[in-house]
């Protein structure tokens, strides 16, 4: 007998590590931007799996991607070359304009890849002095839950219990041009940064700073190294985030959408002079470049170019954001955003209106304690998007 959505909450409670605090929602069904609890209650998802699922749940033409290369071959490990890493390194190198690819399986090891191309690149190509090399980041960051990643942190509980961290991190108040310029050395391999701060609350550095950062990291020989995990893949409304201020980063680094919300594939792309400091013993992981990934990858890169969802992610997010900026509400501090990629900062805890969201059929989160995310697939329609305002206009107005 099929359990129900309290059983599966209390099964997970019994048996899980607690190291998430999930709205009390189970979904056992998704498409499109709907997703459906072993009830049938319907809801919309507003999350996107934190831009995972740029395409939409179960995406026709990814699902038949996976289906198909599921019948061929699904994992050969490295150790063999397989027919599909080819054709998705081709892909992604051209979508990014970059040279070459490398991939890995989730964010956080990607940006593991990115941190060890970066250090090495300094010893290697730079000429850095052995085991000083500094990478700079910013106070804010997410970028994923490794031992790298929590290094970089700003966040104490991310860090607790959890030391020693990595040495050779700096780290400047995002946005900050003059702390960056401050922080670099002849030691400094690169500035890893989120051209939007996603889990802080999706916070937006200044206008113009993408840029002056760039240059800055150009004249001073640092590699300038683009966290686009979740910001990239038209959830801005440009295909990455990077393109709102004309740059290319050194080292862009992608994941999530990458592999449409079914499989996951991360990778980080830059040109040979970067990425040919790795070789073959330096690097690897056994699913990284796996044949099944490749095919979703291409397929989900695919429905984003097809789809013109950067397009749409722009026209749909800025009619949401001055539909939300009519609300009034004194408990509401701020919406920003790019894209379909918005947050309403409040006075006050976001957790009680997500909640009051979720029991009118709107599934989204808080950051922070008082940001609401607002992320929904990038394939919404007006019609539920209006659905969603409406919704959102009841619970937050006062
Ligand atoms: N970097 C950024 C900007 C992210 O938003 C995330 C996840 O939210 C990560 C890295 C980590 O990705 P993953 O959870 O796949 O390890």
């Amino acid at each position: 007998m099929s359990q129900n959505s309290q059983q599966i909450i209390d099964q997970t409670q019994e048996y899980g590590a607690k190291n998430y605090h999930p709205l009390p929602v189970v979904i056992a069904k998704a498409e499109g931007v709907w997703v459906e609890d072993p009830e049938g209650n319907r809801y919309m998802d507003m999350l996107s799996a934190y831009s995972a699922v740029n395409q939409g749940h179960r995406h026709p033409k990814i699902i038949d991607a996976l289906k198909k290369q599921a019948d061929a071959v699904t994992l050969t490990s490295r150790a063999f070359h397989n027919d599909q890493l080819g054709p998705w390194y081709e892909k992604i190198c051209k979508l990014t304009n970059k040279e070459a690819a490398l991939p890995m399986n989730t964010g956080a090891e990607a940006v593991e890849t990115a941190f060890k191309a970066a250090r090495r690149w300094a010893y290697d190509v730079k000429g850095v002095a052995e085991n000083k090399a500094e990478i700079i980041a910013c106070e804010g960051n997410f970028h994923g839950r490794t031992m790298t990643a929590v290094s970089l942190s700003s966040e104490a509980e991310y860090q607790r219990g959890f030391g020693p961290m990595l040495p050779g991190i700096k780290l400047i108040p995002y946005g900050d041009i003059d702390a960056l310029k401050a922080a670099i050395t002849e030691n400094t391999a690169g500035f890893l940064f989120e051209p939007i701060q996603g889990e802080a609350g999706i916070v937006m550095p200044p206008e113009g700073f993408l840029k002056e950062a760039y240059d800055i990291c150009k004249e001073n020989n640092v590699l300038y190294i683009a966290d686009e995990i979740q910001a990239g893949l038209a959830r801005t409304g440009k295909m990455f985030a990077c393109d709102w201020e004309d740059v290319t980063p050194d080292i862009l680094i992608l994941g999530k959408a990458l592999g449409g919300g079914v499989m996951p594939i991360s990778c980080i792309v830059a040109n040979k002079d970067i990425l040919g400091v790795f070789n073959p013993g330096s690097h690897g992981s056994t699913f990284g470049g796996n044949p099944l990934a490749c095919a979703v990858s291409v397929a989900s890169l695919e429905v984003l170019e097809e789809e013109n969802l950067a397009d749409r992610s722009l026209e749909l997010g800025n009619y949401m954001m001055d539909e939300l900026r009519k609300i009034d509400n004194p408990a509401i501090k701020e919406v920003r955003g790019k894209g379909l990629f918005i947050g309403v900062e409040l006075t006050e805890a976001a957790r009680p209106y997500c909640e009051a969201l979720k029991e009118r059929g709107l599934l989204c989160k808080e950051t922070h304690e008082n940001v609401i995310r607002f992320a929904p697939p990038l394939v919404i329609e007006k019609d539920d998007l209006d659905w969603a305002i409406d919704h959102i206009k009841a619970v937050l107005k006062k």
